[in-house]
This record gives structure tokens, C-alpha cells and sequence, in this order.
């Protein structure tokens, strides 16, 4: 068996390992460096930024810690450069572990010539052009930020996330349209670097598509750190004269202004579909990306497409998972995974954390549910450590109000959303109670270690 996959992102280059360590043998065909978006351009680089803006913030406290005052300037060269030091070192990590005899990389940019053929043109030269073939293709070619169709969203200067990791300075003021993952992640860190920020966010929330408690309460936090955020506000136009640009949006029916040194376009993303001939063979395609069914299969049953292609799940990994359940289902495998159990990270300061279903979810299914609240502020470690603005919400299966067993059996842990330090972290515990299908009646017999964050969890059982 021979497996063509297009994209060298996580759901592209962890899937070709995979395939080699299970002797499959497999064409990997990226156009770019290989980690993809999440190793270039994504996850990591904003984590190695997210770092720094953390040191600044304990920095600032220093008179808390004993120390007295610090008088310091951020080098923001240096803080670019650690940042591609360790971009740099994974990527070196990925190439090594793609030097495999059963993985042939090939560099260029790839699309479809026929059903079974892969057409790749290296270095944009097209008289260089190379089929492949083989009897699987799995494409993984990601995603692209989106923009606005407003005046002004073309301007030169406007960036996207990709452009503001490439910044060669700190703007004295940044404003930050929209306020979803990846724009609060920006704030955060560029707040801590010293940028008057400012978010505008269409919805009713931030981080429209997590609990509406956590995002209120984050929101308050961002707000306490002397982030400006504007919900329920439509962004109007961009205008720019030499010194700054000036952003227009509408917020109750009144128009305000906002004015910044740098924009950032923070909008969502939306799967790269565009050059690989996808309606030429007749893939599937919706506004969102690649359709796929439960094995992440197109219509074309020898095609797959995993990742943000799909436009399921814009997380690197989902994209990973995505990856196995394909390769699985090519090579006859049963696979368990359950895809609906994904657990998904904000890491503004503090961090937020969600897995599972949300209370607004279970009620607009119907779902009898009762919620378990707790506090970092009564959180040994959370005290210690002083960070004890956060809070954790646990979302549980209870009987029915004319005491049926609703869906769920009673206790079953349905959800988890926190916000607070480490929430990232914090939140594989329930992912992890969540997959094993645990009960609240399960989890009360694990033992936490005193004193850790982890417990605030336990702290909600006893809520
Ligand atoms: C600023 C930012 C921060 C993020 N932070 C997080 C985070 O903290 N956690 C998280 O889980 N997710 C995060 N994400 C999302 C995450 O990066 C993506 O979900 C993930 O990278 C998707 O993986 P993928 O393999 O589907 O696609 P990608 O990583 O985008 O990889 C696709 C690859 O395909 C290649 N390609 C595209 N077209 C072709 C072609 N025609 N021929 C050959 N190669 C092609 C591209 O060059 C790219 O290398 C972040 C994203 C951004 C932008």
C-alpha cells in the first residue's frame, strides 16, 4: 500500500510517521517548512511570545517577591529571536523524524491532476512539474486567516497573526479586530509587552463558542489587565493617514472610533482550498472546507482530508487525531477515538480551558444538567502562587425535573471550562475523565496531590 499526503502540518507529518512506523510506505508533499502552521506560524511561536510576555508580568510584581522594583526595558529583538530559536529547534526535530526509508518528502506545491494523480510543481517552477500516484491520498493543507470585506481591510499594514509574529518592534497601540482565540491571545501578550490594547468582537462574548460564564469572567479579567474590549461591536472601516490607523466600528447603533499604531485582523481562519483542483475531481467542498464523514473520507472514497482543510476543528490536535482515525480507517484498523471529545486552550493570562459540552450547549439539547463551581482564590497552590483569578465549571448529567434518567446516566461528567493559571494544563484531567465516560461518583475517588491547582477541580465536587 502507497499513501500520498499533501501538507506537512500536524495532521500531514504525524500521520506520515505513523504510516512508516506501521511499514506503510508514503509520499509527504509539503510547498513550505514542514511543522505547518502550527510550528511556523501558530501554536508555538505565540507560545514562546506568551512566555516572555508571563516573565514581564512577574517581572513587574518583583516588589511582591522581595526584590524591590526592577527598573528594565523589554529587548523585543531578543524575544523575536528566542522565538525562532525554538521554532527552529522543533522544526529540526520534525525534519529528523521525517529522514525515514518509507517517507519521501517532497517540496513543492501540490494539486490534483486526476483522482489518483498528485501534480507537484517545486520551487514555483512549472516546467519542473511531478506526478505521483498511489492508492490513498490523505490532504492536509490547512487553513488561511480570514478578513473582513470592509474599506480599508486591504491597506498595507493590516496584519494577520502571521505578520504580527514577524513584527520587528512593540506598537505603541494595537488594535486587535476580534475577540476569539487568536485574538486574545495577541492582546494578552502584546499588553504585557507594554501595547495600549484595544479588542472588537461582532458577538454578544468573547470566545463566542465557549461557555458564556468563562468568557464573561475572562473578559473582566482581560479587562482588570487594562485591555479595552468592546463587544457587540461591528467593525465598519479602516482608514490610515501617516502616523496611524483609525478604525471605525458600530457598537448600540453609535458609531466609535479607535485609533492604532498596528491592526491586527483576528477573524477566524478558513481552509486553504484554493489551488488544488477540488471541484476538478469532483471532492466536496462547503463554505467550511472538505467535506468528510466520521473517518474524515471525502465523497471520493480513496480521498481523506484531515486537519483545518475540513474546517471541523481548527486545532492542531484535532488535526493529529484526525490523522489517525484516516489512517486507521485506510488500513482496516478499529479506531476508538472520539473526535467529539476535544479539548481546546486560550493562553491569554490567565489561561481558559474547555472539553466537552457547555451548560448553554446541554440546555439547547435538552439535557438535564447541574454545575459545579470552584474558585482559585481557594486554591492553596492558586494562593501561593498569586494567581487566584480564575474559576472552574464542571457540567454534569442530573436526572430530569420529573426525576427520569435524562440521556445521560446521572453524574456522568459531561463538560469542563475553567479559566485560571495552568488551565491549559488542568483541563486533561477532565478530558481525560470525559473519555473514560467517568461519573462524578468515579472521579470523587482520585486522589489529588496537595497542594496543586488540579485540586480545584476536586473543590468543585464539593462545591
Ligand atoms: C496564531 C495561531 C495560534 C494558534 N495556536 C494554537 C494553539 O495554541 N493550539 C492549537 O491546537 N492550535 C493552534 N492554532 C491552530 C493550529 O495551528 C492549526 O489548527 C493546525 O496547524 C492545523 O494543522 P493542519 O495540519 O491541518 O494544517 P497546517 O498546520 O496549516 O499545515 C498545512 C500545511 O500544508 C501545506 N500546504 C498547503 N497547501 C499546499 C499544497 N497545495 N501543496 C503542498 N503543501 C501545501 C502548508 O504549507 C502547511 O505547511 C493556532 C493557529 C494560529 C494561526
Amino acid at each position: 500500500m502507497k499513501i500520498i499526503i499533501i501538507g506537512a502540518g500536524p495532521g500531514g507529518y504525524e500521520t506520515a510517521v505513523l504510516a512508516a512506523k506501521r511499514g506503510v510506505e508514503t509520499v509527504l508533499i509539503e510547498a513550505g517548512p514542514v511543522g505547518g502552521t502550527c510550528l511556523n506560524e501558530g501554536c508555538i511561536p505565540t507560545k514562546s511570545f506568551c512566555k516572555n510576555a508571563e516573565f514581564v508580568d512577574q517581572l513587574q510584581e518583583s516588589e511582591i517577591y522581595g526584590v524591590g522594583k526592577l527598573d528594565f526595558k523589554l529587548d523585543f529583538t531578543k524575544v523575536a529571536e528566542r522565538k525562532n530559536a525554538v521554532v527552529e529547534q522543533l522544526r529540526s526535530g520534525v525534519e529528523s523524524l521525517l529522514k525515514n526509508k518509507l517517507i519521501t518528502l517532497v517540496r513543492g506545491r501540490a494539486f490534483f491532476k486526476d483522482e489518483h494523480t498528485v501534480s507537484v510543481i517545486p520551487n514555483e517552477d512549472a516546467s519542473m512539474t511531478q506526478d505521483y500516484t498511489a492508492d490513498y491520498i490523505i490532504v492536509a493543507t490547512g487553513s488561511v486567516s480570514a478578513t473582513l470585506p470592509i474599506p480599508g481591510s486591504d491597506l498595507p499594514g493590516i496584519l494577520t497573526s502571521k505578520e504580527l509574529l514577524d513584527i520587528d518592534h512593540i506598537p505603541d497601540r494595537l488594535c486587535v479586530i476580534g475577540g476569539g482565540v487568536i485574538g486574545l491571545e495577541f492582546a494578552s501578550i502584546f499588553r504585557s509587552f507594554g501595547s495600549e490594547v484595544t479588542v472588537i468582537e461582532y458577538c454578544k462574548d468573547i470566545l463566542p463558542r465557549f461557555d458564556t460564564d468563562l468568557a464573561k469572567r475572562l473578559k473582566q479579567s482581560l479587562t482588570k489587565r487594562g485591555i479595552e474590549i468592546n463587544t457587540q461591536s461591528q467593525v465598519l472601516s479602516i482608514a490610515r493617514n501617516d502616523m496611524e490607523y483609525e478604525v471605525s466600528f458600530s457598537r448600540k447603533g453609535k458609531e466609535e472610533k479607535v485609533h492604532a499604531d498596528k491592526v491586527l485582523m483576528a477573524v477566524g481562519r478558513r481552509a486553504a482550498l484554493g489551488s488544488l483542483n477540488f471541484s476538478d475531481i469532483g471532492v466536496g467542498t462547503s463554505s467550511k472546507g472538505v467535506m468528510v464523514n466520521e473517518f474524515m473520507q471525502t465523497n471520493i472514497p480513496h480521498i481523506y482530508a484531515v486537519g483545518d482543510i475540513n474546517g471541523q476543528m481548527m486545532l492542531a490536535h484535532a488535526a493529529t487525531f484526525q490523522g489517525i482515525v484516516a489512517l486507521d480507517h485506510i488500513m482496516g484498523i478499529p479506531n476508538e477515538i472520539d473526535l467529539n471529545v476535544m479539548p481546546a486552550a486560550v493562553f491569554t493570562a490567565p489561561e481558559a480551558a474547555s472539553v466537552g459540552m457547555t451548560e448553554d450547549e446541554c440546555k439547547e439539547k435538552g439535557i438535564p444538567v447541574k454545575c459545579l463551581k470552584s474558585f482559585f482564590r481557594a486554591n492553596g497552590k492558586a494562593q501561593t502562587m498569586g494567581e487566584t483569578d480564575g474559576f472552574c465549571k464542571i457540567v454534569v448529567a442530573a436526572p430530569s425535573k420529573d426525576g427520569e434518567e435524562g440521556q445521560y446516566p446521572e453524574g456522568k461528567i459531561l463538560g469542563c471550562h475553567l479559566y485560571g493559571p495552568h488551565a491549559s494544563d488542568i483541563i486533561q484531567e477532565a478530558c481525560a475523565l470525559i473519555t473514560c465516560k467517568a461519573s462524578i461518583k468515579d472521579f470523587e475517588k482520585i486522589i489529588h496531590t496537595h497542594p496543586t491547582l488540579t485540586e480545584v477541580l476536586q473543590s468543585a465536587l464539593h462545591a
